[in-house]
């Protein structure tokens, strides 16, 4: 079935099926959203464009941010970071401090908040103005001026972000922060309040999708090798204590935010972004989740 026909019938399937998600409301600013919303786009890498519901409505990317900050980390040839963070699922929550006492600070990988602090630290030796440099770089991917940080959603979460504020203590403890903490937090929270719709996810996620080569441009984002590498973290890790369940449905690499949204990549064909805001009890987004089954079992394009 071609990608129109799949949005079409799934978009169906998915009036049917219950949604038991609830939206996250831990980051209270994060509570304040329309739970109805849904929409989706995917872009192929022959530059056609699919879309559905509310594709065009900018939302919380939280969580997926990781991955661009991976990616811009890995840019600057970083090879120290291996050693500071590593690349196996947690099989842990996203926000879980478990591990870390007994892996003496190396989060197990940088798509968790632990692994991702290690990344925000990273990129603050780099990026002299690390703010602007940041969305640059992410405007840069999408191709889109207009994206942007939300400061009622990252003053939030920096007020109430008290199991995050104990996660980077407990890293810098083993010396596996070099900033001074609140600079981190500070940085960490600004890039999860980042909005963006799902076109805009989509494009942005493209290069993932065509060996690290940035498709409106033509420059190259990250190398085909370390491009293939953060597929791999992707598929590994990027539903946490879930990601086992999305490779089994949805067979894609791809990454969740606690704003509901998902993008997911398919090598050489395209990538797809979806957004609905109420989460299952991973904190993935439910209909999201459900949406990518449904499509690439439509349209049999799962990596596998
Ligand atoms: N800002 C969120 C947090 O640190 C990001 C988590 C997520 O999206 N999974 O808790």
């Amino acid at each position: 079935m071609n990608y129109a026909e799949a949005f079409c019938e799934v978009e169906t399937e998915l009036q049917t099926i219950k949604n038991t998600g609830k939206i996250a409301t831990y980051i209270p600013e994060l509570s304040h959203v329309d739970p109805r919303q849904f929409g989706a786009h995917l872009t192929t890498i022959n530059k056609e464009h699919y879309s559905l519901g509310d594709s065009q409505t900018k939302f919380s990317i939280q969580s997926i941010f990781k991955v661009l900050a991976l990616t811009l980390a890995r840019g600057f040839d970083e090879d120290h970071l291996w050693n500071r963070v590593g690349v196996e699922p947690s099989g842990s929550p996203f926000n879980s401090l478990v591990q870390l006492e007994y892996e003496q600070g190396i989060p197990r990988n940088p798509l968790i908040n632990a692994g991702a602090m290690v990344v925000c630290d990273v990129l603050l030796n780099h990026l002299p103005n690390p703010r602007q440099d940041f969305i640059k770089f992410v405007r840069g991917l999408a191709g889109d001026t207009d994206i942007d940080y939300c400061s009622r959603v990252a003053t939030s979460e920096r007020l109430t972000g008290h199991k995050n504020a104990a996660m980077i203590n407990l890293i810098k403890s083993y010396g596996n922060i070099t900033h001074d903490i609140d600079k981190v937090l500070d940085f960490y929270c600004d890039l999860c309040s980042i909005e963006m719709s799902c076109k805009q996810l989509a494009q942005a996620f493209l290069y993932l999708a065509t060996d690290g080569v940035n498709p409106i441009n033509g420059e190259m984002v990250i190398s085909a090798r370390k491009s293939k590498r953060i597929n791999a973290i992707m598929q590994l890790c990027g539903f946490y204590d879930e990601a086992g369940e999305f490779a089994f449905k949805v067979g894609l690499p791809g990454k969740s935010g606690v704003g509901g949204g998902i993008v997911a990549v398919h090598p050489d064909k395209y990538s797809i972004a979806v957004w609905s805001p109420p989460l299952n009890a991973k904190g993935n987004s439910f209909m999201g989740m459900k949406f990518l089954e449904l499509f690439t079992t439509r349209t049999e394009s799962s990596i596998f």
